[in-house]
């Protein structure tokens, strides 16, 4: 058997902790019951713990028995979603309207896992943070691991290395995928306003159509993508919200559209900004309406550290049946990211099984699969396990 045999031995309260986390979700910053059950966790192991770093964020320290060796972070996130559960199993979410839909129920489950194991054992040299952010889906500047940044995360609990996971539909459960370089990418928002004089629907020469004005800057948006990016850059460009108007008969006097947009590369990202507004000015200009565009920098592309993902890589393929070094990159964000932009380090998917029957991340049917639990921990542990000189 590939995972630690001792963390394979406590998988039944594992599976426990998950879903009761999984039975009590809460919203980013909301984590108030999830820090709590995490935090009294840790302090029976025997761990020290601070509480409220970045909100409900909670820290573990844990010093090895074999001496002096470096610090190693590792990192769960705790928020749920606002999404309301279609499931049915006994353990479905008890909070109307919240449900754990991108499994991070499951991440904190496997980090105390490990965190258990470690305790018990301290069998290196050392120490090993143990961090558990609030609001990764809430991301950008207010997302929790800026939070957890701007409040002193790295000045008071030095990290030499950082690492996290994220469980991945679509890979069987014991799969593990990593690589070096950008591997998620970056995510900006944006907010277009439409504005004008309303008018009858049936005399729409008095004024400026809004609803014809903002049709057009969403068709236009995609040269963004087609014409004004490099082609050997990925970019994507999402309107995700219209708003306006509430009548049959009445051409609004505003219309909002709001989006997304994903790169990974510095360049195509700088160049996205210009020219989102240029194309919304413009074709406003041509209508006679007026545009007002507020553009925000949310995510950094995730880039994996070169040494840190050799030795994720070799960890790994202690632990898992199949180790993949070159997944496909996702335009898809993580929060992680901005740990990485402060330290050296490496976030890995690991699978968590078929992706039918809307077993997808941010599905109303997701759950996440317990029988990756032991993987994940016994990945955490061997992290800080390692040998000195790797
Ligand atoms: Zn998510
Ligand atoms: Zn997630």
């Amino acid at each position: 058997m590939p995972v630690n045999n001792r963390i394979a031995s406590f998988q039944n309260d594992m599976v426990a902790w998950r879903q009761h986390l999984h039975e009590h979700p809460e919203l980013s910053y909301q984590e108030h019951e999830t820090a709590r059950f995490v935090a009294e966790k840790l302090l029976s192991f025997g761990i020290e713990v601070t509480e409220g770093i970045g909100g409900t964020g909670v820290v573990g320290v844990l010093e090895g028995n074999n001496g002096e060796g470096r610090s190693v972070g590792l990192r769960a996130d705790m928020d749920a979603l606002a999404i309301a559960e279609m499931n049915d199993f006994g353990y479905k979410s008890k909070k109307p309207g919240i449900m754990h839909a991108c499994g991070h129920d499951g991440h904190t489950a496997m980090l105390l896992g490990a965190a258990r194991y470690l305790a018990e054992t301290r069998n290196f040299a050392g120490r090993v943070v143990f961090i558990f952010q609030p609001a990764e889906e809430m991301g950008g500047d207010d997302g929790g691991a800026a939070r957890m940044i701007n409040e002193g995360l790295f000045d008071r609990f030095q990290c030499d290395e950082i690492y996290g996971v994220h469980n991945w539909p679509g890979m069987e459960v014991g799969s593990f995928a990593v690589k070096a370089g950008p591997m998620m990418a970056s995510g900006d928002g944006f907010d277009i306003a439409v504005r004008s004089n309303g008018m009858h629907a049936a005399q729409p020469q008095k004024g400026c159509d809004v609803v014809l004005t903002a049709a057009h800057i969403i068709v236009a948006l995609q040269q963004l993508v087609a014409r004004n990016t490099d082609p050997l850059d990925a970019l994507v460009v999402s309107a995700t919200q219209i708003h306006g108007g509430d009548a049959y008969n009445v051409i609004p006097n505003e219309v909002n559209i709001r989006g997304t947009v994903r790169a990974f590369s510095p360049v195509a990202r700088a160049n996205a900004e210009p020219c989102l507004r240029r194309i919304a000015e413009g074709i406003c200009a041509s209508t006679g309406a007026e545009c007002e565009i507020n553009y925000t920098r949310q995510y950094p592309t995730l880039v994996n550290e070169e040494a840190s993902t050799r030795v994720a890589e070799h960890v790994g393929r202690s632990v898992f049946k199949d180790v993949n070094t070159s997944p496909p990159q996702t335009m898809i964000v993580e929060d992680f990211a901005f740990l990485l932009e402060k330290k050296p380090g490496c976030y890995a998917w690991i699978g968590n099984g078929p992706d039918d029957n809307g077993r997808i991340l941010h599905s109303a049917w997701f759950d996440f699969n317990d029988e990756a639990l032991p993987f994940g921990a016994s990945y955490f542990a061997g992290l800080v396990e390692r040998p000195v000189s790797s």
